[in-house]
């Protein structure tokens, strides 16, 4: 059998890995770097991929593509938040669906994605040698089934087959806990830079099960950023009076200046940045020179550390565990380089240090490839049990709504349930299927909808019962399946 790889499609920074000698190793990708930045740029005279992409983003901020995965498989209406984090023009597709206008063409997530994804796997094939069909995908563990099943179409796109959509704290569980065959309890903090994810899972040998795993869609690296881009853009306009947002060029350049000077926070106590000519004033070029200190940054940001912080409290109350029951904690996905994120953890775990064997950058991609080589059979004793993030929920008509599926339920899983259409006038049943938590009803979302027709006629006193079965398969995609059943 061909070789199947791994990939995590990152919103920053995407990684391929493969199995060799039965060990997950990172694949290089053909500019022999070992991550390939998730950007996609449109020039004159076709497009850039990668590296390339993003080397030329502030002087092309309207066709440079960043940050999709931020977009993919939510409408339009739910991502007023990221539209902000961008710099090409979003608008409103086909169904409310999210577009990205170059040059008066539109485009989807996915046709984008997949071209990420088809550099990513063309690169692997080159380096090994054969061509790469399957794949394993990760995605953030509260990735919702529209948001999973545009990911599977961005693949499908790429001419890709997917063998399996892997949530991913538990792909970079895996990867830790693969070769260690200890019986332990694990804490993953994933913060990338689009999203959260915290997921607490019980390893016993060969077999990884997960217990809960909480999360945020709308929270990384990205954001911090965004904090640090409105900070110097306001004190440049209490120095000078202008808006520098209202330029696309100069925002990209402070956006970039902006990321780079929270990633030196990281290791130095204050940053210093500075922008020449990134405005002029009556004839008169302005420059942009300021001091940003950690303190500062850590006041700007600390709303964000406050979401942090509420989803792994979260985590654990979900597991049904104290800080104490945990035996390891770790950190992937680069913002965890923050300082302050760092000391969230640590605070919050009390005395554990935090574990540094697994490699924020690259533990996700090594995991999606173990879970390749589970599913081809090349790791025959590795067994994985996850669960689905969200409850699934049934509306019916007058607004009445039961929970078909708990969150934190294993997958797959499925769950029958009889409905009826009571009296002889009612030949249709019309029920939404909810993603989300009854107590949240704001943040439901309707994933489905069904009007079952045709019901048959049965003895004028009898209901007419219809079987609807619920599905979620291991890749947390769900199904629906409806069956007339005759009472006799
Ligand atoms: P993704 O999974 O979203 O592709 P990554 O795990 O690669 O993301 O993380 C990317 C995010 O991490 C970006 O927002 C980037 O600015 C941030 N980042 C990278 N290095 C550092 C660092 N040293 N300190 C703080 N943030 C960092
Ligand atoms: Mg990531």
């Amino acid at each position: 059998m061909a070789k199947a790889v791994g990939i995590d499609l990152g919103t920053t920074n995407s990684v391929v890995a493969v199995l060799k000698d039965a060990h997950p190793v990172v694949i290089v990708n053909a500019a022999g770097m070992r991550t390939t930045p998730s950007v996609v740029a449109f020039k004159e005279n076709g497009h850039l991929i990668g590296q390339n992409a993003k080397r030329q983003s502030t002087l092309n901020p309207e066709r440079t593509l960043y940050s999709l995965k931020r977009f993919i498989g939510r409408r339009y209406r739910e991502a007023a938040e990221e539209i902000e984090l961008v710099s090409c023009n979003v608008v409103s597709g086909p169904n409310e669906a999210v577009r990205f206008e170059i040059d008066d063409k539109l485009y989807a997530p996915e046709e984008l994605s997949a071209l990420l994804l088809r550099k990513l796997v063309d690169d692997a094939s080159s380096y090994l040698g054969e061509t790469v069909h399957d794949v394993v995908i990760s995605v953030p563990a509260h990735f919702n089934d529209s948001q999973r099943r545009s990911t599977m179409d961005a693949a499908q796109i790429a001419g890709l087959n997917v063998l399996r959509i892997i949530n991913e704290p538990t792909a970079a569980a895996l990867a830790y806990g693969f070769s260690r065959k200890a019986h332990e309890t694990i804490l993953v903090f994933d913060l990338g830079g689009g999203s959260l994810d915290v997921s607490v899972l019980d390893v016993s040998g060969d077999l990884f099960e997960v217990r809960a795993t909480v999360g945020d869609t709308h929270l990384g690296g990205g954001n911090f950023d965004k904090e640090v881009t409105d900070w110097l853009a306001a004190e440049f306009e209490k120095r000078h009076g202008i808006n520098l947002r209202q330029d696309k060029q100069a925002l990209q350049r402070l956006t970039e200046a902006a990321e780079n000077a929270k990633v030196e926070l990281s290791t130095v106590l204050e940053t210093q940045i500075s922008l020449p000519f990134i405005s002029t004033a009556a004839a008169a070029p302005k420059h942009l020179e300021v001091i940003l200190k950690r303190a500062q940054f850590n006041e700007l940001t600390a709303h964000l550390l406050e979401r942090c912080r509420a989803s792994l409290e979260a985590a654990l109350a979900e597991a049904k565990i104290t800080a104490d029951d945990v035996d390891q904690v770790l950190l992937v996905g680069s913002s965890t380089r923050i300082p302050a994120v760092q000391e969230l953890v640590r605070k919050i775990i009390g005395k554990r240090e935090i574990n540094r064997c697994v490699n924020p950058d690259e533990a996700v991609a090594l995991g999606a490839a173990i879970q390749a080589g589970i599913l081809t059979g090349e790791l025959k004793e590795l067994l994985l049990l996850d669960i689905t993030p969200f409850s699934l929920e049934m509306e019916t008509e007058g607004g009445y709504v039961s929970t078909i599926i708990e969150r934190n339920t294993a997958i797959p899983t499925r769950c029958a349930r009889l409905f009826s259409a009571t009296g002889d006038t009612q030949s249709a049943l019309n029920l939404y299927l909810l993603q989300g938590e009854p107590k949240l009803t704001k943040d439901n979302r309707r994933v489905g909808q069904f009007k079952l027709e045709g019901i048959a006629p049965t003895h004028p006193d009898l209901p007419q019962v219809i079987e609807i079965t619920f599905e979620i398969d291991a890749n947390g995609i769900f199904n629906v399946t409806a069956q007339d059943k005759k009472i006799i």
